[in-house]
């Protein structure tokens, strides 16, 4: 008879690590399921200081994450790792979850809870299918484009968030022979359009053409883009969750229950007021802490 867990939980970033380091501690037994090959969701993503954590001050998010994966391991949390969950379905006394493991080897397993903590995914080029690639074109933000040499290079950097602005000065400070950002409208932090400037900003509608890495027609070496990001979690579509008008899941804030009994998300796919390592973390002791009270009601 397979083992039922207390829960699955689908995500090993800040919030699902967290959750699970919780959950564990509290005496209950959690699953982590996490595609990649470590702990520590985006934060692998982030090679500079993370000065917004007030415990961890001069620590990078690369290091974040791996103390996440240090905490795990150490609460004992049973994990499987390099395995996508795809598809998750109601059975009886909870959830099952179909997983996909590195050799393509497929297994399921079985919880009282689901606790969804997959985060977000960088958006692609709209009317391109998700995860579309071409040579030269990198969706961002994250390290490939931190460690890109841009020297003698021509940029087109498209986006009108806080992430393209950033971004823009940060290629045009390492020696690209031409950086241009084009964005259809601005939404960014005063200080970063500042920073910006306005040669080289072009505001308005463009059109960009990746395969052979041109916008408005005129080639570049390398586009970075930066639109911004969006949920995933298709595993759980049949479950019909209720979601906003975006597509992050609707939750209880002080349970992180979703509209489905038993069936948690916390982090980014939740979309809180403010996401970030610490926001995330504790979603995931929220979880926690609901799923514990809910076991541990008479009858149950
Ligand atoms: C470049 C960059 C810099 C940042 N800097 C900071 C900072 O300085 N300070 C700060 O507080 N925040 C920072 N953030 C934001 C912070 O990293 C996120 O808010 C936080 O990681 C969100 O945590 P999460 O657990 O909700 O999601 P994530 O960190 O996105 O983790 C989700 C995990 O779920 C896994 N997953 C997804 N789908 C599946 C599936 N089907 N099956 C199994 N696993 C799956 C993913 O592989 C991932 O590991 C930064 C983000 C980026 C991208």
């Amino acid at each position: 008879m397979q083992q039922m867990h207390d829960a699955v939980i689908v995500g090993g970033g800040p919030a699902g690590a967290s959750c699970a380091l919780w959950l564990a501690r509290l005496g209950l037994s959690p699953i982590l399921v996490e595609a990649s090959a470590k702990l520590g969701g985006l934060g692998n993503d982030n090679p500079f200081a993370d000065d917004w954590i007030a415990v961890l001050p001069g620590v990078t998010g690369q290091q974040v994450a791996a103390n996440i994966d240090v905490s795990v391991r150490a609460a004992g949390v049973p994990l499987r790792l390099q395995t996508r969950v795809s598809r998750v379905l109601p059975c009886k006394g909870g959830i099952q979850a179909s997983l996909m493991g590195p050799d393509g080897d497929e297994t399921t397993v079985r919880g009282r809870t689901l606790v969804i903590a997959s985060g977000v995914r960088a958006k692609g080029l709209p009317g391109h299918p998700p995860g579309a690639t071409w040579p030269g074109v990198l969706i961002g933000p994250g390290s490939p484009i931190v460690a890109q040499d841009y020297s003698g290079l021509s940029v087109a950097v498209l986006g009108g968030g806080d992430n393209a602005f950033e971004n823009y000065v940060y290629v045009r400070n390492r020696g690209a022979r031409a950086v241009h950002l084009y964005a259809r409208s601005v939404r960014a932090q005063q200080q970063w359009v500042t920073r910006a400037g306005t040669e080289g900003v072009r505001i308005g509608p463009y059109s960009v053409d990746p395969a052979s890495r041109s916008v408005d027609g005129r080639q570049y070496d390398l586009i970075l883009v930066f639109y911004g990001w969006e949920p995933q979690a298709a595993f759980a579509d049949s479950l019909q969750l209720a979601r906003d008008d975006r597509g992050y899941i609707r939750t209880d804030v002080a349970t992180a229950e979703t509209s489905v009994t038993d069936i948690y998300a916390i982090g980014e796919v939740a979309h809180r007021m403010h996401p970030c390592v610490v926001t995330s973390m504790a979603d995931g002791v929220v979880a926690a802490k609901a799923i514990q009270r809910r076991w541990e009601r008479p009858g149950n």
